[in-house]
């Protein structure tokens, strides 16, 4: 290292555009969340990209932030990415400590957490869901080792840059008020390579702004410098960038919680499949909707990307969104409208009319899937014919009848909303929004909060009065003991634990089991498999057999947690038995 103290040396102001409040400029790497938060990778289009592209002399600085911790403001160590899709160094993890009031999944690994210690996110996060971050790493080290070859004796450039660290108060254009000394020292080569001197020394804030002077070389040679070496360190970069399901530059890259990421659009390709990862073949705990809001993007992959490839990736997300679009005639997928579907669900239909048939011949040569939304028994005028919100099926087994009718299995993947339609060859053709669950965490946080609410409430009534049911079960409620007895508090469901509200539900079904009734027959277990126990699967399986009219399933398919599905299925049980209660009392 030939870096020296030369704090009375000049310098010049860098060309950075004024930061705000003393935080780092708004730019590609701004993970601070003050001012316009840049688009995720694969969003922007091709015009408004040109204006996220670094620039190795001007954005040198921030080209540099994107490898510094946000919490230690050193070069990032054993990267892990949290859920909120922040990463932060492996030490920098806060201590874990013990979940409460979390019922399902209840995974050992998912009952202890921390508080996430990123001010713009500051969530409860589970331990299982923070993983090493290969991509992140790898990329890390290569430039780790493309900038310090720089500092070797071989390329040893002739000439330094003197940088100073600026100020935090001067740059939000106060008077200084820090006492301590500024940060200023020469390093060999140019901007990058000082900047970077300065990070490894731990003498540069993650939100530090710096200013630079060259000595010994005009403008010219350090911008060459610059280029150069900026150069040098994307192409090794882009090596590590590709995704192993598609081949191409990530686009909106998600990792997952084994650590190795996809594009967003490969984590769905996947997991219609399985729920293995390709490379390690770890279960990928991310459900399968998965969209921006319940499982971030990788904010660091996705600075870079945009960073270094906002054209790159600007185009190719066009290019994606028009080969969707194509075999649709300018939508986004084909639809079937008939019926309710639900997700993970088996749907079995007969299809003979000519223009379903041509629809479903289409699916076939392409990926095998379509939209299914319920026809609107009376639509009023103005409105479509179909309700707004269905489910896309994919074909899992298909049988043409000798007159060109065919009988088909497809089992349901997502829901979706549909924004706008049309008509291709006489059937409905849409744009849809995918319809997601809050995230697994969020997940556990609701069962958390309605539960610690419930024992407040408890305890302000009356401190005798026992608290909420906890994770474990009432014997008179687990689903092996006898059936009889079971009673929905419909008033309190919310005190009730996710666990053991689908227990209330799998023990109704097995005692309507032994009652035989009509709509449980060994044909639709047949069809729809067994009582499952997930409370993830449990209401729309029920939804498949159970007789509530199609207004009340519908329901279903707009909620957005495992506990408010839960709790419906619940309520029509309740009416159920009371329904029942009522005609046995009648008179004869
Ligand atoms: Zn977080
Ligand atoms: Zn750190
Ligand atoms: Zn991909
Ligand atoms: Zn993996």
């Amino acid at each position: 290292m030939s870096s020296t103290q030369a704090s009375a040396l000049p310098s010049s102001p860098s060309s950075s555009t004024p930061p705000d409040e003393g935080l780092p400029s708004t730019s590609p790497s701004d993970e601070t969340g003050n001012g316009t938060a840049p688009n995720p990778a694969g969003t922007e289009q091709p015009e408004e990209s040109a204006g996220l592209l670094l620039d190795a002399v001007k954005d040198a600085r921030q080209i540099i932030r994107l490898i510094q911790c946000q919490i230690c403001s050193g070069i990032l160590q054993d990267p892990i990415t949290l859920p909120c899709g922040y990463s932060i160094c492996k030490t920098c993890l806060p201590e874990t400590r013990p979940r409460a009031n979390i019922s399902w999944p209840a995974t050992a690994s998912r009952l202890h957490g921390f508080d996430c210690p990123l001010p713009n996110c500051g969530k409860e996060h589970a331990t299982d869901d923070c993983a090493f971050d290969v991509t992140l790493n790898k990329v890390v080290n290569v430039i780790k080792t493309t900038v310090s070859s720089y500092q070797s004796a071989e390329k040893l450039p002739e000439y330094s840059t003197h940088i100073t660290v600026r100020d935090q108060w001067t740059v939000a254009g106060l008077p200084s008020l820090e006492e301590k000394k500024i940060e200023s020292r020469v390093s060999d080569g140019g901007r990058i390579l000082a900047t970077y001197t300065l990070a490894e020394l731990g003498k540069l804030e993650y939100t530090g702004e710096v200013s630079y002077s060259s000595v010994g070389a005009g403008e010219e040679e350090v911008k060459k410098l610059d280029d150069k070496v900026f150069l040098e360190l994307k192409e090794l970069v882009r090596t590590e960038m590709d995704c192993q399901v598609c081949y191409a530059l990530f686009l909106d890259p998600m990792t997952t919680t084994c650590g190795h990421t996809y594009c967003r659009t490969c984590v769905h390709r996947i997991l219609d499949h399985s729920n293995l990862c390709p490379i390690c073949r770890r279960a990928i705990s991310i459900q399968a909707q998965a969209d921006r809001h319940a499982v971030p993007s990788n904010k660091r992959l996705v600075s870079m990307i945009n960073g270094f490839w906002a054209d790159l990736i600007a185009l190719r997300s066009q290019a994606y969104r028009l080969e969707q679009q194509a075999n649709h005639g300018g939508f986004d997928i084909p639809i079937f409208v008939c019926t309710l579907a639900f997700p993970d669900m088996p749907i079995f239909l007969h299809v003979f009319e000519p223009r379903y048939r041509l629809m479903i011949r289409r699916a076939m040569e392409g990926d095998r899937t379509f939209g299914m939304v319920l026809a609107r028994s009376t639509p009023s005028p103005g409105e479509p014919e179909f309700m707004e919100l269905g489910v896309l099926l994919r074909i899992i087994k298909i049988e043409y009848l000798f007159d060109g009718r065919s009988v088909l299995e497809a089992v349901g993947v997502s829901r979706f909303r549909t924004t706008r339609h049309g008509l291709l060859d006489g059937y409905v053709v849409a744009n849809i929004e995918k319809v997601d669950d809050i995230s697994l965490a969020e997940e556990e946080a609701l069962e958390a909060h309605e539960l610690s609410r419930a024992i407040d409430a408890a305890d302000t009534v009356d401190p005798e009065t026992p608290g909420p049911t906890s994770g474990s079960t009432g014997a008179e409620s687990s689903p092996g003991a006898e059936p009889s007895s079971i009673t929905i508090p419909v008033d309190s469901l919310d005190s009730i634990s996710t666990r053991e509200l689908v227990n209330l539900g799998v023990s109704f079904v097995r005692k309507m089991q032994e009652e035989s009734v009509h709509w449980l027959t060994s044909q639709i277990i047949g069809a729809y498999g067994e009582c499952p126990e997930n409370p993830a699967t449990f209401p729309w399986w029920f939804a498949c057999v159970f007789p509530v009219t199609a207004t009340e399933k519908y329901r279903l398919l707009a909620t957005l947690s495992v506990r408010e599905r839960l709790k419906i299925t619940c309520r029509w049980i309740a009416e159920w038995e009371a329904r029942r209660v009522s005609t046995r009392q009648a008179p004869p």
